[in-house]
């Protein structure tokens, strides 16, 4: 177990060193995505920065229970207590049953993450899969008196709260600083307080997706399902909440609120929020009009991509930013990191061919420490990617006779580019992958070529059509038979 982890944490705004309330097990809970349409690359950076921390924290012995929601109802249009839900209008657009959207988006989801190479989460609760746990909690709130009722929707009165406790204390904002910045929303509904927020809406009859409950027909208040499953799986407080930084001003600062209102506990001791990804200075945003799919930025298909990608390089470029700083797109940007990705793996490939000498120019134990020191202090990727080019160098060095290295130390080698760049930072050598295929197309042309001298057509032909089907061409010639990708 590392003794010496230091997080950031959003509400106390400092570093703290973290210590879980029931070590070696950690309870983490990240808000996943509302599965309307398909995550953009902003989206994945921060699941890919929850990665990192989930592995590393794994790596270290801790024993985590990483949740993370779906959200498949209940998250309005703007990100308000009116207007749509997105899935509904979504399902009504394309003519589908909302739950064939949920189904689509989130099967998108998950494949989308496991090409970045993403674990996934040890839970992954949804909100329609919780709707009586999240109207027990607003009973609890009612009974308390932090919530009240209007014609079938029941709000969360701020005010009340913020008598006794600190609504703003995620953001450092107090309350009269937020209600000067809040507008009302043109009363359209029963609210007595500006910055009161929907536990449960009652439903128009035309709305899709609704359940029936104490006060309406109706659905629960997009902020209420993250407390519901976090209290679920995790308990009155757990140790790590997390989520994009835009989520602080509203969604977590509701979420503390709830859970404060239901059991006198903030949900969870470290907040941990990730920047945006920008791009030319702007939120990348699918509103905005300036957002990209991951395969797009695969196959470079979108205007402002000059070419394509591998998920590994995009994932390198992710980790080569610290998650707290804001990370702006850009192709440069890109070539820098498919450059410094290829030049680390190829360092990789040739530490298998090292040989180990009887004695040692350089001691590695400093360097692997360097690597823990970086992800010690709130997970440095970049500072460990930089200790890790520091490797590279003597890797190149020994491969080039400029330097020894005996067996332990080498050993020790190893073992750092193993945890770090594939356990860590869950990184996986493409390149190798492409390395065998030539062999791979050689033995298979071979058999096909067998198969033709035994006058075996059939079989030739099914070789040849069934590569076509999976994307390589073959072409005979005198000199033989060479492929490529279509
Ligand atoms: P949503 O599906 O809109 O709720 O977003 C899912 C997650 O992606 C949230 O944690 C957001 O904070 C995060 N997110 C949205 N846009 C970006 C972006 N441009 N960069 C990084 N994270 C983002
Ligand atoms: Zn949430």
């Amino acid at each position: 177990m590392q003794q010496n982890l230091f997080v950031y944490n959003t509400l106390s705004r400092k570093k703290e060193k973290f210590e879980p309330l029931n070590a070696p097990h950690v309870g983490m809970y990240v808000c996943g995505p509302t599965v309307y349409s398909d995550v953009h690359l902003g989206n994945c950076r921060t699941y890919i920065s929850f990665d990192l921390i989930f592995r590393y924290l794994t790596q270290v012995g801790y024993k985590v229970r990483y949740v993370r929601n779906i959200t498949d109802a209940g998250h309005l249009e703007g990100d308000t207590d009116q207007g749509e839900d997105k899935i509904s209008k979504k399902a009504k657009l394309a003519q589908l049953e909302p739950m064939e959207i949920v189904q689509k988006f989130t099967v998108g989801f998950r494949e989308v993450l496991q090409i970045f190479n993403c674990l996934p989460p040890s839970i992954e609760p949804t909100a329609t899969g919780h709707i009586i746990e999240q109207i027990e909690l607003i009973k609890v709130m009612l009974e308390r008196g932090y919530a009240y009722e209007v014609d079938g929707s029941v709000y969360f009165d701020v005010e009340k709260y913020n008598s006794t406790h600190d609504y703003g204390v995620l953001n450092g904002r107090n309350l009269e600083d937020l209600l000067n910045n809040t507008r009302a929303l043109g009363g359209q509904d029963d609210k007595k307080g500006k910055l009161d927020f929907a536990l449960w809406i009652k439903a128009k009859p035309e709305h899709l997706m609704k359940w029936p409950s104490p006060w309406s027909i109706g659905f629960p208040g997009w902020h209420l399902e993250c407390s519901a499953m976090s209290h679920k799986y995790l308990g009155d407080q757990f140790d790590i909440h997390g989520g994009g930084i835009d989520l602080v001003p509203t969604h977590h600062t509701n979420e503390i609120a709830q859970n404060i209102a239901c059991c006198d506990k903030n949900p969870a001791r470290y907040w941990i929020h990730t920047n945006m990804l920008t791009v030319n200075g702007q939120k990348m945003s699918k509103s905005l009009g300036n957002s990209f799919l991951p395969h797009e930025l695969f196959t470079g298909e979108h205007s402002i991509l000059e070419r394509g990608y591998s998920p590994m390089t995009v994932r390198f470029f992710i980790l080569q930013a610290h998650y707290r700083s804001t990370l702006d797109f850009g192709n440069e940007a890109m070539d820098a990191s498919d450059k410094g990705f290829k030049r680390l793996m190829n360092a990789i490939t040739l530490l298998d061919t090292l040989k180990a000498s009887g004695s040692s120019d350089i001691d590695i134990t400093p360097l692997r420490q360097h690597c823990y020191d970086a992800m010690n202090d709130d997970f440095n990727s970049p500072v460990l990617i930089a200790e890790l080019f520091e490797a590279v160098r003597i890797i190149n060095s020994v491969h080039d006779g400029k330097m020894k290295i005996d067996a332990a130390n080498l050993e020790i080698l190893k073992n750092t580019i193993q945890i770090f760049v594939f356990d860590v930072l869950g990184l996986e050598n493409e390149q190798a992958a492409n390395d065998d295929l030539p062999k791979v197309m050689d033995l298979v042309i071979n058999l096909r070529n067998e198969a033709k001298i035994n006058r075996d057509y059939a079989t030739s032909d099914k070789i040849r059509d069934g590569l076509q089907k999976i994307g390589f061409q073959l072409k005979d010639s005198k000199e033989g038979t060479n492929w490529s990708k279509i």
